[in-house]
């Protein structure tokens, strides 16, 4: 592992240790409580700011603003206005994307080339709602009902959207959440992460300039279990679209049941990533090295599960591990930096766990399995890009998510076997195959259970192209048309006309 060289700390305009304040119906408002927490930067533990911490009482008027806004002259914006709205934003997010990247690299950690590299679908996303903003309709069905009768659907926005994120990608998942409530005339109380909250207070100071109305976009920063609890809760929220864990993801569902809100549920993962023999290895050292070293392992989709067919095993796992060992470690302000920390000590401990489980289970670490414990790096939470060989389908590590950069790798033989064993988990949200056989990749791709397949590449994602879960990975897409069918009512209308 090479460690790249402290960053010294410029202050950032919007992680300069001052207090930020939550956005609620176009208002920078404190905490109804006056609570206040601190986030902190996880390659220095140094404190940011101190943000806003909303809690249910800051939920209620959230909620409130939102409805008022639905109901008001939001509800009349045509769709025009609202592509308008969605373009301007872009515009903003696009003059001040260099600045959004580092606050996203300072407040989680992501190396600046990984946060400055989501330019074109951070933008992209935002100009493909726009789009989609005026391309929504129903549709004229014919009947065969006596007499004259006339049937078509509308597309309605669904109401006030509760929106809770994760700290992995904050700005692009506030995008996400975002993109598509305005799009199809709907408004938003988003929770971001409480380690990660300063990119969406930014953007939505940016919304705020590109003249998105009041109300139509809050945001409140708070914890999981008052301010994220409240909002799954809340009997006016019509939809909460949420990005997290399952555990979470299960609570939300729960507390959803009582006004039945829709739910769209984006979560975890435990992907397998295949290599068959015939694979141009050249390309998928890097390519399965990169599928769960990115941004940490903290990506939900990152394929962790990594089956080499048997006659390639030892060299394959070899080369990865290698590959493992000589990626650059550091402040993600480094522009060499390929690996930045963990998001939190929490997250920390998690892994580190990890590593002690997979040791215990007699996996063999071929590269890291440690913490960094020295130089510059010890105050942050770095922890060494790990390959564990020898792993088994029923360990814990070739089970359970990690979230940190630790690659399980797992030797098969044969076809059906690999599927079966591929399979064989409770997730199913990527998954990966590397050959050069064009009627395996056919075969593979079918036969694997998971919302995507990725075939000689790694995590590919376009505005266009729909992302999600199978099984406990969730349900629901985001990007592509189904994304915005996830934000709207459908109603039927029937005409006599004789
Ligand atoms: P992670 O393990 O990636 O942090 P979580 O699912 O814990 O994933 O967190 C994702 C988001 O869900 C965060 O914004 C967090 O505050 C929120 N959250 C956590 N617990 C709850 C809960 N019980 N109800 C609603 N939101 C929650």
């Amino acid at each position: 592992m090479a460690v790249s060289q402290a960053v010294p700390i410029t202050r950032h305009p919007f992680a300069d240790g001052s207090y930020k304040k939550m956005l609620i119906d176009g208002k920078w408002v404190d905490a109804a409580s006056g609570k206040r927490f601190e986030t902190l930067n996880p390659a220095t533990g140094e404190m940011l700011a101190t943000v806003a911490e909303g809690d249910a009482e800051d939920i209620n008027r959230a909620v409130a603003a939102a409805r008022r806004a639905f109901e008001g002259p939001w509800s009349k914006a045509k769709p025009f206005e609202r592509q308008n709205l969605l373009l301007k934003l872009a515009e903003l997010v696009e003059k001040n994307f260099e600045e959004l990247s580092q606050l996203d690299t300072l407040d989680m950690g992501a190396p600046i080339s990984r946060t400055r590299g989501n330019r074109l679908r951070v933008l992209g996303m935002l100009r493909y709602y726009a789009g989609q903003a005026t391309s929504l309709h129903g549709e004229t069905i014919e009947n065969s009902l006596p007499g004259e009768i006339f049937s078509y659907t509308l597309k309605e926005p669904v109401g006030v959207v509760g929106a809770i994120i994760p700290w992995n990608g904050p700005l692009a998942a506030t995008v996400w959440k975002i993109g598509p409530a305005i799009a199809t005339g709907c408004t938003v109380v988003l929770k971001p992460a409480e380690e990660a909250p300063l990119t969406s207070l930014r953007l939505a100071e940016l919304a705020m300039e590109a003249g998105i109305p009041p109300g139509v976009v809050n945001v409140v920063p708070g914890f999981g279990e008052t301010a994220g609890a409240a909002l799954a809760a809340h009997p006016d929220v019509d939809k909460v679209a949420f990005t997290g864990s399952h555990i979470t993801g299960q609570s939300i569902v729960r507390a959803s049941a009582g006004n039945l809100k829709r739910v769209s549920l984006e979560l975890g993962g435990k992907s397998p990533d295949i290599v068959f023999a015939d694979a141009d290895l050249d390309a998928a050292v890097p390519g399965a090295s990169m599928a769960v070293f990115a941004n940490s392992g903290q990506i939900c989709s990152a394929g962790t599960r990594l089956f080499v067919e048997e006659k390639i095993y030892d060299e394959f796992v070899g080369r990865v591990a290698e590959f493992g060992r000589k990626l650059q470690v550091g402040n993600g302000l480094d522009p060499n930096t390929q690996i930045g920390p963990l998001v939190s000590e929490q997250q920390l401990e998690r892994v580190t766990g990890y590593l002690a489980i997979g040791q215990t289970e007699g996996a063999k670490a071929l590269a890291g399995g440690a913490r960094v414990t020295e130089g510059p790096l010890a105050k942050g939470y770095f922890v060494q890009p790990t390959v564990f060989a020898n792993v088994q389908d029923n360990m814990r590590i070739a089970q359970e998510e990690i979230f940190g950069p630790v690659i399980s790798a797992i030797k098969f033989k044969d076809m059906d076997e690999l599927i079966r064993r591929a399979n064989a988990t409770t997730f199913g949200l990527g998954s990966g195959v590397w050959t050069r056989d064009v009627a395996k990749a056919h075969h593979v791709s079918k036969a694997l259970r998971a919302g995507s397949v990725w075939v000689n590449c790694y995590q590919a994602m376009d505005p266009a192209v729909p992302f999600g879960g199978y099984k406990m990975s969730g349900y629901g897409r985001e990007s592509g048309k189904q994304h915005l069918e996830e934000y709207l009512n459908i109603k039927a209308v029937w005409i006599k006309t004789a």
